[in-house]
């Protein structure tokens, strides 16, 4: 933890949003320590480590989860080591900005299912069996075997002891993180542990339980912003973020993802899905084939930046997945780590105030190195 935390608190209070995001004000916020450093403020809670779950449902077996808490301290280490900027510890939000994308009941599941799972004597961690698949009635059983298949997207991730305050700890730094850079800050970067994008309003999955970035973004215009661009480079298809915002002119999302056909989360993320009603045209996906390379990809990123341009938006959010690793093991793009570092780059062009939230990777002794060169790529513009 820096020395100087209590500088840092004495001009940062979150109990206050601060002025609305205003369309030209990238005014700078003094960078609390004034040592030679990219000037890149880090959000980060030790809290993550309470979702350590032990299982994940992976080719038939119960095996060590790939989302695990090695990941951001491997992440946290680099940041320390290149010197990106300070990191400080989120402050507490409540629910209430959960709530403004997500579904009451959902998280009051989230906050309740371990107790419910295990008052039931179920013996293993939370895993659904049953889900309201095809033809079947969409209502929410009461038990909770079938209650946590109603709020499951997928089946891979299993709820434990630790998940809802370390869920909880994480949305707090996506938040923080948010409102730093409401109040100033050119970019910031929510070291979030577990991830978000694949939480829909009401549904868990692919490692993630609330949509941190979809928070953020509904915070930035609940603070006074007309237009968010949220910007996924995970490998995997932002399919809660997509889902929540699609029928929205406000939000646009782009995502650069593995082509569904062939990659989690397989039923979402096609190029043709473009948004719905008011929303329509602001949804745009660029589904890639296995074995894609930097030469590719950056060109579908080229396209998407062309786009957020058009669109104008007060703020962008990236959805900060760095899985597209040539190493990672359960994905299939190929960028090398120099890719990350030129792709931070080309994010800085956009000359917009920019929240990085953590996504996915799971080539985890990489992860720190990859993670960094994106937010020293963009700082070292
Ligand atoms: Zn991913």
């Amino acid at each position: 933890m820096p020395s100087d935390l209590t500088i840092f608190y004495s001009f940062f209070q979150p109990e206050f949003p601060g002025p609305p995001v205003g369309r030209i004000r990238i005014s700078s916020v003094a960078t609390p320590g004034s040592k030679e450093d990219l000037s890149l403020l880090t959000v980060f809670s030790p809290d993550h480590s309470l979702r350590d779950a032990k299982t994940e449902l992976s080719g038939g077996e119960l095996v060590k989860p790939y989302e695990c808490p090695a990941r951001v301290e491997y992440v946290l280490e680099q940041i320390r080591l290149v010197g990106l900027g300070d990191v400080v510890p989120p402050n507490a939000y409540g629910l209430d900005p959960v709530l403004r994308v997500h579904d009451p009941q959902y998280i009051e599941f989230l906050r309740s299912c371990w107790s419910q799972w295990t008052a039931k004597g179920n013996k293993g961690e939370a895993i659904p069996s049953v889900l309201p698949s095809r033809g079947m009635r969409q209502r929410v059983p009461q038990n909770i075997n079938g209650k946590i298949g109603y709020y499951a997207m997928a089946v891979e991730t299993a709820i434990t002891d630790g998940t809802w305050p370390a869920v909880q700890a994480s949305s707090n730094v996506a938040l923080t993180a948010q409102a730093l850079i409401s109040q100033g800050e050119p970019a910031a970067f929510a070291l979030c542990r577990p991830p978000g994008h694949h939480a829909t309003r009401d549904q868990f999955g692919g490692y993630c339980f609330v949509n941190n970035i979809a928070v953020c973004a509904q915070a930035f215009l609940d603070q006074g912003a007309e237009r968010v661009a949220v910007l996924d480079v995970d490998f995997h298809h932002g399919n809660g973020t997509q889902s929540i915002f699609y029928e929205r002119p406000d939000v646009m999302f782009l995502s650069l993802h593995g082509d569904p056909l062939h990659s989690f989360p397989y039923f979402l993320g096609f190029a043709n899905e473009k948004g719905a009603g008011s929303g329509a045209g602001f949804n745009h996906n660029y589904p890639l084939a296995p074995g894609t390379a930097y030469d590719i990809w950056g060109d579908a990123l080229q396209d998407a930046c062309r786009k957020i341009e058009a669109f104008a938006p007060d703020v962008l959010a990236v959805s900060l997945g760095v899985d597209t690793f040539e190493g990672d093991p359960i994905s299939f793009f190929r960028l090398t780590g120099d890719d990350f570092k030129r792709y931070g780059t080309l994010l800085a062009s956009l000359k917009l105030p920019t929240l990085f939230v953590m996504e996915g990777g799971y080539a985890v002794k990489e992860i720190g190195v990859n993670t960094v060169n994106v937010l020293t790529g963009f700082s070292s513009k």
